[in-house]
């Protein structure tokens, strides 16, 4: 890509690390109505890692592992999420039917440079998709390797959504999920979660491109306390990807 005067710079805004995630600092102070300041599009995790984040035209869901989709108050709070306020730089029909690994290929060929960071954003008709939802943490509070073990993973079938995430470059490895992290929601808004995988029958892809990353770490003793020295991206890729 040519530093084009085309491309406006665009901010992604990140509240907390990772890493921090994968060793288990389920808490934070960032309320969702301080998230929402941030960005009208997002996803993440609540506070004792109590369900699946969806934020999308500047409303945020919670997808728990009860299978339960809900509306949470704004005072509830996050100890990890990523936000923008998407504006679709490249938009592009998908017809289908496309799995996830052709869809995958079809978004690689659509970025410009794989330097940049991308917000992603898939609205269509789904022949079905699959989720994990984590489920609500105790203290002491185990690493998410750990306390994602044995999470079931649900199919849905036939259905209109949307798919919202992030493509991180991998040398963001440690402060982002690497790759593609993405949840997925139904049209009905009652049907979610950690996208694992899926077949795209017909939709809308966009991409929002992303040239600043704002991070704020949390000020909380656990994350001052959590070791943060070690490589966690075989745990990362396990949670994250599996
Ligand atoms: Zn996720």
């Amino acid at each position: 890509m040519s530093a084009s005067a085309a491309v406006t710079r665009h901010e992604i805004f990140q509240t907390s690390l990772i890493t921090a995630l994968a060793q288990g600092v389920y808490e934070d102070e960032m309320t969702l109505a301080e998230l929402l300041g941030h960005g009208s599009f997002g996803i993440g995790t609540f506070n004792e890692l109590d369900g699946e984040m969806v934020i999308l035209g500047g409303t945020c869901y919670r997808l728990r592992s009860d299978g339960s989709v809900s509306v949470p108050d704004l005072s509830e709070r996050t100890p990890y999420a990523v936000v923008t306020n998407f504006v679709p730089t490249i938009s592009r029909p998908v017809a289908g039917p496309v799995t996830r690994q052709e869809f995958s290929a079809f978004v690689d060929g659509l970025v410009p440079s794989s330097n940049y960071m991308y917000a992603l954003r898939v609205t269509g008709r789904f022949a079905w998709a699959s989720a994990r939802t984590v489920e609500r943490q105790e203290r002491p509070y185990k690493p998410m390797v750990e306390a994602t073990d044995g999470e079931a993973v649900v199919r849905r079938e036939d259905f209109t959504g949307t798919i919202a995430g992030f493509r991180t470059p991998l040398y963001e490895s440690g402060i982002s999920v690497a790759g593609c992290h993405a949840h997925v929601i139904d049209d009905e808004r009652g049907w979610g979660g950690h996208l694992v995988d899926f077949v795209l029958e017909e939709g809308t892809v966009e991409l929002c491109l992303g040239t600043d990353f704002r991070l704020r770490l949390p000020l909380t003793e656990a994350f001052g306390a959590a070791d943060l020295s070690e490589d966690m991206s075989e745990e990362i890729k396990q949670v994250e990807h599996h």
